[in-house]
């Protein structure tokens, strides 16, 4: 019996050709790939501009900062989330503010970002949750009246879809990431997407350190010309061997996206007919990528999760525990709202994440499947 892991990227010869022919071109930093895939990716999101990064945690730093946020800030975002949404509020110096996520789709939603509001918000990060599609439109019924910035966390959430179009295509702005655990990676990575033209070109120029000649300006010319670096800068550029990966990835997202959709549905048949326990489900208003497939494990169930992890891990399956929530880190504890968040509590501490991935075959998903039904009593 071999073991099953909750995630395997799905990377082959294509993609080990692209990065050889990357170092072969001698272009290896951020250059024509990096444009290539920038080109490319927006397309695929419908996005007016995008710009690759270091990561998605660089993108959410620089999408902060281009939409003027600082210190005397309030963000409001979920703490149902990976910590890097957290901290890069604080990497501008702003206060992050916890709002609720719903029960049903791990996100946050219109009401529960109304409820925080305060005369201090100048943003919200509202993330696709394990992939499912936030109800952006919704949520910015209430903040573009005010004047409040939503930056999209589509970390997880390329290849997902909102209102029939893809996830990302109605942000003013949004991050997204290429780790491994995401659909389609890059090894590291991220990209920054907008509709504004002027905030592009800050984060373009913020990612390279502010200076005021780009390196492929610089090296198309024998005679440099003086650059000059007018603010404070990062070093948040993607490399052309990532970039070369990423062109050939995105290439396999409909495939990827099409194999896991069909994966999380057998994962729901089967889950439905199990009682006490509860599978993530696409909302009303579009479809997820399964980025995390999670599973409620109710009172009714005969043991609770740490004890359905425990018994996975002794059939060699390596699955999660739910989704982290920010504000019972040590940074952040002190800014748990009076009352707590109890959906966020619940999901953090009832749910987990089984395996999901392109090359997971049935035969490993029904062991997988058959574990959830033994504790189940079936
Ligand atoms: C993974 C993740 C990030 C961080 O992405 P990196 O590319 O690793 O920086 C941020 N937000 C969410 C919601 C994530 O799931």
């Amino acid at each position: 019996m071999s073991r099953i892991n909750v995630m395997v990227p799905w990377l082959g010869q294509e993609e080990s050709d692209a990065v050889a022919d990357a170092i072969a071109s001698g272009w290896v930093a951020q250059g024509p790939r990096v444009a290539r895939f920038e080109t490319e990716f927006a397309a695929s999101v419908e996005a007016s501009y995008a710009v690759a990064t270091t990561s998605c945690t660089s993108a959410l730093h620089l999408a902060l900062i281009v939409i003027g946020i600082g210190p005397g800030d309030d963000v409001v975002i979920p703490s149902f989330s990976f910590v890097a949404t957290t901290n890069a509020v604080r990497y501008v110096g702003a206060t992050p503010v916890f709002a609720d996520v719903d029960l049903a789709t791990g996100n946050v939603t219109a009401a529960t970002i109304a409820a925080v509001l305060t005369p201090a918000t100048k943003a919200v990060i509202a993330v696709d949750q394990g992939g499912v599609p936030v109800d952006l439109g919704e949520i910015r019924g209430v903040t573009d009246p005010r004047g409040i910035v939503v930056v999209e966390d589509a970390a997880c959430g390329a290849g997902s879809t909102y209102q029939g179009r893809p996830v990302g295509a109605t942000a003013e702005i949004a991050a997204w990431s290429f780790h491994p655990r995401k659909l389609l990676t890059t090894g590291e990575g991220g990209m920054l997407t907008t509709t504004r033209e002027d905030w592009a070109v800050r984060a373009r120029h913020l990612r390279e350190h502010a200076m005021s000649v780009s390196a492929a300006e610089r090296h198309a010319s024998v005679l440099p010309p003086a650059e000059e670096y007018g603010e404070v800068g990062y070093n948040y550029r993607m490399t052309d061997l990532q970039a070369a990966v990423g062109i050939v990835q995105l290439g396999r997202l409909p495939e990827i996206v099409a194999r896991r959709r069909e994966i999380a549905a057998r994962y729901q048949a089967a889950i439905s007919e199990i009682p006490g326990l509860r599978a993530v489900q696409d909302p009303a208003h579009g479809t997820g990528n399964f980025q995390s497939f999670w599973v409620e494990v109710l009172p009714e169930y005969p043991v609770d999760r740490d004890g359905l992890l425990e018994a996975l891990a002794h059939a060699d399956i390596s699955a999660r525990r739910g989704i982290m929530a920010a504000h019972r880190q040590p940074p952040y504890r002190e800014l748990t709202p009076e009352g707590g968040l109890p959906a966020t509590e619940r999901l953090t501490d009832h749910t987990l994440i089984l395996p999901v991935y392109h090359v997971l075959t049935e035969a490993d998903q029904d062991r997988v499947i058959a574990v959830l039904r033994a504790l189940g009593g079936q």
